[in-house]
């Protein structure tokens, strides 16, 4: 199984949802709008990646339809969607093809990242096994050098 966004719990849900909705409806199409606009909507996951994120919401054309059959005028409103989303969202993305649930309705994921505390232990952590932040950079890229040399592409 791959890594998920998503605690165990939330997945384990999902997991569950899917296994025993195999034909099941477009929850796009159906779930709860949190916002409107004229041609595209916002609305709540029932899944979220609460791992990461204390709000998930999607962006999604009204309309049952793939990224390839949006309009010009549902482009160009989506412009204006996109600054309401920098506003008030951290990140935008968008799963590929390849991981998508419901490929065939167009849609993007918006999360509110989860807030963390830093404590001063956690802090140590870093001065402790490096006496400087170029030293930790570093190590990073020996690290990153010696995993991309054991890949064959
Ligand atoms: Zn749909």
């Amino acid at each position: 199984m791959k890594q998920t966004l998503r605690t165990s719990t939330t997945q384990n849900s999902y997991n569950l949802f899917i296994k025993y909705n195999p034909d099941r409806d477009c929850y796009l199409c159906k779930a709860k709008v949190i916002k409107s606009f004229k041609y595209w909507k916002i609305i709540e996951n029932e899944f979220p990646y609460d791992k990461i994120s204390d709000t998930h919401h999607m962006i999604t054309i009204k309309k049952h339809k793939k990224e390839d059959d949006l309009t010009a005028k549902e482009k160009e409103e989506f412009k204006k969607v996109k600054k309401y989303i920098h506003k008030n969202y951290d990140m935008i993305f968008e799963n590929t093809v390849r991981t998508k649930s419901i490929p065939n309705h167009h849609h993007l994921h918006m999360i509110e990242l989860k807030e963390i505390k830093i404590t001063n232990k956690n802090n140590n952590k870093h001065t402790n096994n490096f006496s400087s932040s170029s030293e930790f950079y570093k190590h990073k890229t020996l690290t990153r050098e010696r995993n991309l040399s054991k890949c064959s592409f």
